[in-house]
């Protein structure tokens, strides 16, 4: 019996005829239907088969947000072919990097980064075109103008690659994790469900589109019909802005964006009433920004545990989480699996599980995981195993009432004399220092104990800080093998484009010539 679940493409093509005139998409000025989405989509799928991109195809596209990006993915969708959206914010040797990884044979650039794709041109032979997409690119619509709405969409099955999302690569080289029409819409399915969105809500694409919070955004807006509004940046004021302006009542945020929102000079003068649910997650959110976000928006915060693989979110902290201070210590967590996911907590090693309370790696199934890596079979066999569990990579542990707990990433994980160290929890401790603005810890090399916790700080603007006076800070809130041994300030940490800090950029200087053991 053939599979009866909807594809994204489906799903485009019944809003366009049971709700031609609603707006879909909002842009600054611009604004689409149904109806208009969807003769713009047949049109770019019509002009892409005229380009010769067929089925498994890739097309790439380097730009900041806009409509021209979502619209190239349901195109794609519609032809067979997938959109593999790149990283801006990569360095433009990575970026020649996944645009030849996902050996694309179009790409759409934005007026941003014309310039450095053309200096680049000659390292990327798969590409047979570079479409200048965003801003006010005329050549885009002409393309479009220049090709009839196609009539012949491909018969995509549900389990087909529907866009191709890169990891963000803090372990390693960012791999193109192939997410399904399956994937999208049931997570899309199971988010509308924790968040209740109704077909009259509004969803503000706060995040680029190249990272699962952006994309999975938008097609969870799509999931049901409701209003997909984006910005081009995700700037803390414009974003801020735009909850007013337009009813925004969804959104998704990483915990450094919604930190800087709530450091916008006049934040607290704005209205905030339309909106319902102010999401966050991607990284482990500090306290204090917890609780700036909750006195700002009031309690709408969900705090969501995900990760790209499984096309977004797979667990949720609700609004009553946030509030009840009789769970307070659930604010560390992030909260149950959200319906259609089951979460469990195996030993990383042997793959068994573990009682609840006790540490190990996070495990996921749920028809939301991704098919695999693009053209990585290895790293697909390590990351998803036969009975449909995907490895996250991630340490935890879920507690007696179900509530995980995400601690770090395994591979940041400290080993100090046969102990296992959990930064994220050094961190926590230290992020409440108010000499401290951002911090990391990480093990270093020590000759008596294998590797020990450093802590990498930036100071609070105005503030010194003194070593020794955090050192015996955090003895006083720390087991002795916990604590830091060393403390380094910086200016500035370095950070990937969704606010994680790159701890292995961290590690490097100390570990040079010297192989770090993980868990
Ligand atoms: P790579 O796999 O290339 O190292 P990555 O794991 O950073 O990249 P993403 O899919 O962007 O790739 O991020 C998913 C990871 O982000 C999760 O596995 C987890 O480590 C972290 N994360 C996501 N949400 C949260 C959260 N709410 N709290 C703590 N960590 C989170």
């Amino acid at each position: 019996m053939s599979d009866t679940r909807p594809t994204v493409s489906t799903l485009l093509q019944r809003w366009a005829t049971e709700r031609p005139d609603d707006e879909a998409v909002r842009f600054g000025a611009t604004r689409h239907t149904w109806a208009q989405l969807d003769e713009r989509v047949r049109r770019v799928a019509a002009a892409l088969r005229a380009e010769g991109v067929g089925v498994g195809d890739r097309v790439a596209v380097l730009d900041l947000n806009h409509p021209s990006c979502l619209e190239l993915t349901l195109a794609c969708a519609r032809i067979g072919a997938a959109n593999a959206v790149v990283n801006f914010r990569l360095a433009p040797p990575e970026i020649v990097y996944v645009i030849n990884d996902a050996k694309a044979a179009i790409l759409a650039v934005g007026p941003e980064f014309a310039g450095a794709v053309e200096q680049v041109r000659d390292k990327l032979p798969s590409v047979r075109k570079v479409l200048h997409v965003g801003g006010a690119s005329d050549e885009y619509e002409a393309w479009l103008a220049a090709h009839e709405p196609d009539e012949n969409p491909y018969d995509a099955a549900p389990d087909d690659c529907f866009v191709q999302l890169y990891t963000s690569g803090t372990t390693g080289f960012p791999k193109g994790a192939m997410l399904t029409h399956r994937g999208m819409l049931s997570h899309a399915e199971h988010v509308a469900h924790d968040f209740a969105l109704a077909p009259t809500d509004v969803v503000q694409v706060a995040m680029p589109l190249f990272h699962v919070g952006g994309m999975s955004y938008a097609l969870l807006a799509l999931g049901q019909g409701a209003r997909i509004v984006m910005a081009r940046m995700p700037d803390p004021a414009t974003l801020l802005d735009m909850f007013a302006d337009e009813g925004i009542t969804h959104t998704f945020l990483v915990p450094a964006l919604m930190g800087a929102m709530t450091q916008v000079p006049d934040a607290s003068a704005r209205d905030y009433s339309s909106l319902r649910a102010v999401s966050y997650g991607a990284s482990p959110c500090p306290l204090p920004v917890m609780r700036a976000s909750l006195e700002l928006f009031g309690p709408k915060l969900h705090q969501v545990y995900g990760m790209t693989e499984a096309c977004g979110v797979v667990s949720s902290l609700g609004p009553e989480d946030h509030t009840d201070p009789s769970v307070a210590h659930r604010l560390v967590s992030a909260g149950k699996p959200i319906i259609g996911v089951e979460i469990e907590v195996r030993d990383p090693e042997s793959g068994a599980p573990v009682p609840a309370g006790e540490p190990g790696e996070i495990w996921v199934r749920t028809e939301q995981l991704m098919s695999g890596y693009w053209e990585k079979p290895d790293a697909t066999a390590s990351a998803l195993t036969d009975d449909g569990w995907l490895r996250s990579g991630d340490g935890g542990h879920i507690d007696a009432d179900g509530y995980v707990f995400v601690t770090d990433r395994i591979k940041d994980m400290i080993v100090s004399g046969g102990e296992n160290v959990y930064p994220a929890e050094i961190e926590r401790v230290l992020a409440e220092h108010p000499a401290v603005a951002d911090v990391a810890v990480i093990g270093v090399p020590d000759e008596r104990w294998g590797e020990v916790p450093k802590a990498v700080v930036v100071a609070t603007p105005g503030q010194e800080v003194d070593a020794d006076a955090l050192l015996a800070y955090c003895r006083e809130h720390l087991a002795s093998f916990k604590c830091p041994k060393s403390v380094d300030v910086l200016d500035e940490l370095p950070r990937n484009p969704t606010g994680k800090i790159l701890k292995k950029d961290l590690r490097k200087p100390y570990w040079e010539g010297r192989e770090r053991q993980t868990v």
